[in-house]
């Protein structure tokens, strides 16, 4: 199944929630039900996307949402994919753990489980580390320059 439907959110700063219908949503298998849906964490350095540098953009595995982007991709070393930004601030909820200590981060548009988000840690001058799981993110590689030239023309 192929989202392309709310491209033109690339770094929208704004507030603009955006909207997928659940029929557009993908049928999760149990792997990604346990994480997605049960709100469990895949084990670390064994996800796809950990060790992942490719240009591009990281769409939420369940909806389609566009979450995350490869310019605010670092490698924390901690075996999961980490962010120290968001595509659009309004697509990434943040909810407070059951254990009352950490910052569950949730896909706004379907409440799919993302991961944990954490700051203070100094790794990138943001200061911000979304923490999240391979499973709950697909990767979609985008040329952004390339993309605007053809659209210029
Ligand atoms: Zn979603």
């Amino acid at each position: 199944m192929e989202f392309h439907i709310n491209k033109d959110t690339i770094k929208d700063e704004g507030k603009t929630k955006i909207v997928i219908p659940k029929e557009m949503w993908k049928v999760l298998n149990p792997d990604e039900k346990f994480v997605i849906i049960d709100k469990g964490t895949e084990r670390p350095f064994t996800g796809k996307y950990y060790d992942f540098e490719e240009e591009g953009i990281y769409v939420c595995k369940q909806c389609g949402a566009e979450l995350y982007s490869s310019e605010d991709k670092f490698d924390a070393m901690c075996g999961w994919p980490s962010f120290d930004d968001v595509i659009n601030k309004a697509s990434v909820e943040r909810v407070l753990d059951k254990d009352g200590v950490r910052t569950e981060i949730i896909c706004s548009n379907c409440k799919g489980h993302l991961g944990h988000v954490f700051s203070g840690e100094g790794f990138t001058p943001k200061n911000t580390r979304h923490c999240v799981n391979s499973i709950s993110i697909e990767f979609e590689p985008r040329k952004k320059k390339e993309e605007k030239a053809t659209l210029e023309n």
